[in-house]
């Protein structure tokens, strides 16, 4: 489980990155509702919000991943770097992303079609 400010946090993060994720119209949709929704505290609502689509449920689990193993204190392995902002990937083919927050990783391939270079976005 994660907490209201977990929550909240990972709303707020992911607002500048949701044109990457999504075209356009969705984006949009999504940044007007997500803005709503933190303005009215509703944890709810926010959780359901970044539910809506495969792209954005993917980066908030990475988001409060990340999160998770800050707060637990581990070491970060090898020379992973922790990044002010997340860098995200596209498959050129399909509108898969993956997002990437700490340097030194590297994004996940497409399920749909491995062999797929990513474009850095
Ligand atoms: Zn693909």
């Amino acid at each position: 489980m994660y907490t209201s400010e977990e929550i909240l946090d990972a709303a707020k993060a992911i607002l500048p990155a949701l044109p990457k994720l999504l075209d356009e119209p969705t984006a949009t949709q999504l940044q007007a509702q997500l803005n709503i929704h933190l303005a009215a505290q509703d944890i709810d609502q926010l959780w359901a919000t970044l539910e809506r689509s495969p792209q954005t449920q993917r980066w908030r689990s990475k988001y409060l991943n990340q999160v998770k193993v800050k707060g637990s204190g581990s070491q970060l392995a090898g020379d992973m770097v922790a990044q002010p902002s997340s860098l995200i990937y596209a498959c050129p083919h399909c509108d898969y992303r993956d997002v990437i927050f700490l340097l030194g990783m590297d994004p996940d391939p497409c399920p749909d079609h491995p062999a797929a270079v990513l474009q850095r976005l």
